[in-house]
């Protein structure tokens, strides 16, 4: 029913009704008031033009012969002229009392009210005021005998007639009124068709647009506000349509940035629902749903210390400067979480949350920090002991010869060691910078330059009454490389199977071809290395055993040396080794 009255068909209707009823209803008062009215003046004037004051003092004049019968006599020949009849009758009135002596209508003068214009004619003035609200119309004239109102000639008229007029009148404009609101019905019912239909129409493309069918066209045609509002409607859908249009292809834009990107990005309503994950931050926290991941509950798990209230309130209060991040392990991988909040409509819409994998940089700067406490270990311990023995020798200066020798034996062997460290950091630096540059590179014939290598390290071998013994085939091969390096390498090699293969030991030293590559294989059944140390024993400083390797005098950069070298040449450099019974090192050189 409401529905109904809003519709504007039902409005321009009732619209319509309503200044018909309102029309028609002014007509009528206008008419009514204005027929009563009219009637009231035909009927004062049509006393004043019979009572002249000729008629009245002939009056007079036969009420002082033959009284009241005088009067009616006279008036009896008026009846034409003051239009009297059933509704319109003459009374002759006592003049002092006002009560009737005499009435053309008997009936309707018992119990006649006293009018004003009654009351007026008894003091001796004609009685004439009119008054359109009174229910009759009525003239009174005094007949003054001797100066004093004996009687007074009354004349009323109950209006009747212009009651049945108006009647009529009445009943007539509520016919027009039936007929009139018939019409409005019809006509209105049809105009409001040609406003309604095209609102109606355009209602539906809306509708349409609204579902997601840009491309949709009013097809309303005219030329006044509907026709512009038609227009206007295009427009705005055409409008839309582009926008909507650059919108999608921004949001494919943003997609394929977000899916493409190496970091990963999560985002988070402020319910804390994800709410968007990208490949790499699925790749990152490895988990296999991530419809039920919440912004505090993960958080919380990888003890990372931070809420979605606290990200807000910083950045309500704009502070830019401490951008929030976090890091933690999650999946095994360090990870760097940077957040940021972001709005929607000018307010706090959600949460972004970059991850960068930082686990490299953290390695990276552990073994920075490490190799810095390794190095200063390493220097402060040789500079330790040449403090205490300088110190002793300067408060003992009468010690004698064979103490002094030997304490500064110690010192200079100390400062060797400190050298040798030194050299070798300088070595790896300048391997690490690139600017250990290579000779250019020559002909190498494999088995004699092995062999060569191997006899100079024969001695070092014999004192420790160890077997070294090398086997080559009996083919000769070569290669293409810097001499000196690959020397420098394999010294390195054969001295640490040497330094790690106890008394008695045997090493054995094979060189060879394998498909494109020349190699160098030392093989020692010394002591060994852990298996959970060989992963690290490239590294630089490592060392299985510290106090055996600085008894030895090794400083824990040969084999970091070697293996940077060796990436220099092309070539690579592999240990393989069981702890307790031997290592075998195997350097091949591309052939
Ligand atoms: P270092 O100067 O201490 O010898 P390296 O870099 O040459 O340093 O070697 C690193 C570590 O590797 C040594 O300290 C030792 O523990 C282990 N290592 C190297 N070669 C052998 C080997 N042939 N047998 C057993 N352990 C070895």
């Amino acid at each position: 029913m409401r529905a109904m009255f809003k519709s504007i068909q039902v409005k321009i209707v009732t619209i319509f009704i309503l200044v018909i009823i309102s029309v028609v209803t002014v007509i009528g008062l206008f008419m009514t008031t204005n027929i009563v009215r009219m009637y009231n003046d035909e009927f004062s004037l049509m006393m004043e033009q019979v009572f002249t004051p000729r008629l009245i003092s002939e009056l007079e004049k036969s009420a002082e012969h033959n009284g009241s019968d005088g009067l009616s006599d006279i008036i009896g020949t008026y009846i034409g002229q003051l239009g009297l009849d059933t509704y319109r009758f003459y009374s002759i009135l006592d003049g002092k009392t006002g009560e009737v002596i005499k009435s053309s209508d008997e009936t309707r003068s018992q119990g006649m009210e006293k009018s004003d214009n009654i009351i007026i004619a008894m003091t001796g003035r004609t009685g004439s005021t009119s008054n359109t609200e009174k229910s009759y119309m009525d003239y009174a004239v005094p007949i003054n005998i001797g100066g004093t109102p004996q009687y007074i000639v009354y004349i009323k008229d109950t209006k009747n007639e212009v009651n049945s007029v108006t009647r009529n009148i009445f009943f007539i404009l509520i016919e027009a009124l039936i007929f009139s609101i018939l019409i409005a019905l019809i006509l209105g019912f049809f105009f409001s068709r040609t406003i309604t239909k095209p609102i109606r129409d355009l209602t539906k493309s809306a509708e349409r647009i609204a579902s997601g069918e840009f491309d949709v066209v009013s097809t309303v045609k005219s030329d006044d506000e509907i026709g512009i509002l038609s227009d206007t409607f295009n427009y705005m859908s055409s409008a839309l349509h582009e926008t909507m249009g650059e919108v999608s292809s921004e949001k494919d834009k943003v997609e394929t940035i977000l899916r493409n990107m190496t970091d990963g990005i999560l985002a988070f309503n402020l319910s804390g629902q994800l709410t968007h994950i990208n490949p790499e931050a699925k790749r990152l926290i490895g988990r296999q749903y991530y419809d039920d991941m919440r912004f505090d509950t993960f958080f919380k798990e990888i003890n990372a210390d931070i809420s979605i209230g606290s990200l807000i309130y910083m950045n309500d209060t704009g502070d830019d400067e401490n951008k929030t991040e976090r890091e933690a392990t999650v999946n095994g991988r360090v990870i760097r979480f940077t957040f940021a909040s972001f709005s929607t409509e000018n307010k706090v819409g959600g949460i972004l949350v970059v991850l960068h994998d930082i686990t490299n940089q953290h390695k990276l700067e552990n073994s920075r920090r490490e190799f810095v406490a390794n190095v200063s270990h390493e220097l402060r311990t040789p500079l330790t002991t040449v403090k205490s023995y300088a110190e002793t020798l300067i408060d003992m200066p009468d010690c004698d010869e064979a103490m002094r020798t030997k304490f500064l034996g110690t010192i200079a062997k100390e400062a060797d060691r400190m050298t040798r460290i030194v050299k070798d950091l300088l070595t790896l630096s300048r391997l690490d910078e690139g600017q250990y540059e290579l000779k250019p590179f020559e002909r190498i014939e494999m088995t004699a330059f092995v062999s060569g290598i191997t006899e100079r390290m024969f001695f070092s071998a014999k004192e420790k009454h160890q077997a070294m013994k090398f086997h080559a085939p009996e083919a000769p091969f070569s290669v293409m490389s810097d001499k000196d390096k690959l020397e420098q390498v394999i010294i390195n090699i054969i001295s640490n199977a040497v330094k790690y293969t106890p008394d008695g030991g045997r090493i054995d030293i094979y060189t060879g071809s394998l498909y494109t590559d020349a190699f160098i294989k030392v093989q020692d059944n010394g002591i060994g290395i852990p298996a959970e140390n060989l992963p690290r024993i490239f590294e630089r400083f490592y060392r299985v055993d510290k106090a055996r390797s600085r008894e030895t005098g090794g400083t824990g950069l040969g084999l970091a040396i070697a293996k940077q070298i060796m990436n220099q040449l092309g070539g690579n450099i592999t240990i393989n080794s069981t702890y307790g019974e031997g290592t075998e090192v195997i350097i091949s050189v591309p052939l």
